[in-house]
């Protein structure tokens, strides 16, 4: 799929956030080409015009010059509405200037479904305080065409954990997103237990995937959908599922119910 870049200058890079676990994020480049369905950024389209999510990426040109010399107190996540290793990454090389540039005692977490990451390995080591998460669930064939189409699949991130692990960063594994008749908790734990730190569990966000993926789910997977609108089937849903995270034994570092 062609896509388009739209390059462009920000006056600042951290953005204060609620974000659970964080006091900055820092969006180098808003838009994703993993485009995947589910995505809660994906409104940012309809207020952007520059077409449907995952056709287009913002990249702020100027990211790695904001990021020199600044100390930042609290913890910086990387980032909320983008992946900063999508596939233009391997060219642009944005988030990798942006990681030669940063103070190397900025407490960061990053949050990928790449194995791209594994590429700059030498230059997260020399960070003092950091952490790479990976989102992993267990979507296969059909479920991965229609809810991630273009990310390197789960295996691939699962093994880039494990390689980072290998290298002594810490790592952590979210779940995301869990969606009732459609997601195994055990497969998921089982194949990651061994390189996560720690597990951030989230279920999936109806309101913010928006009405095209709603669409996605009563076309191809009408009981879950009608399992995700019924208050009671869903709390039940939910219920047994944080009771099956819980005796999983893994370190839980948060549940994230919308
Ligand atoms: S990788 Fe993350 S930011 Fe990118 S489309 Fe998927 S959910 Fe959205």
């Amino acid at each position: 799929m062609k896509q388009k870049i739209i390059k462009t200058k920000a006056k600042e890079i951290f953005t204060k956030t609620n974000l659970p676990g964080a006091d900055y994020v820092i969006n180098q480049y808003i838009g994703c080409s993993h485009g995947c369905t589910y995505c809660y950024a994906r409104f940012i389209s309809r207020w952007k015009g520059h077409g449907n999510w995952g056709t287009w990426i913002e990249t702020k040109i100027n990211a790695p010059d904001l990021v020199r010399g600044r100390k930042i107190s609290g913890k910086v996540f990387m980032s909320s509405v983008s992946d900063a290793y999508q596939p233009a990454e391997k060219e642009l090389m944005l988030t990798q200037r942006i990681l030669e540039n940063l103070d190397k005692s900025t407490q960061l977490s990053i949050l990928t479904k790449s194995d791209l990451i594994l590429r700059d390995i030498d230059l997260l080591k020399q960070f003092k305080n950091i952490e790479v998460g990976f989102t992993v669930n267990s979507f296969k064939g059909k479920r991965r065409n229609l809810f991630e189409p273009s990310s390197p699949d789960t295996l691939r991130r699962i093994m880039a954990m494990k390689e980072l692990k290998k290298h002594g960063i810490k790592t952590f594994a979210f779940v995301s997103p869990i969606i009732p008749e459609l997601f195994d908790l055990s497969e998921v734990v089982k194949n990651t237990r061994d390189f996560a730190d720690y597990f951030w569990f989230e279920f999936i966000n109806l309101r913010g995937a928006g009405k095209e993926f709603k669409e996605i789910l009563s076309h191809n997977y009408p009981e879950s959908l009608k399992t995700i609108q019924d208050k009671q089937k869903v709390n039940l849903y939910i219920q047994n599922i944080v009771s099956e995270v819980r005796k999983s034994g893994v370190k839980i570092k948060g549940i994230e119910i919308h």
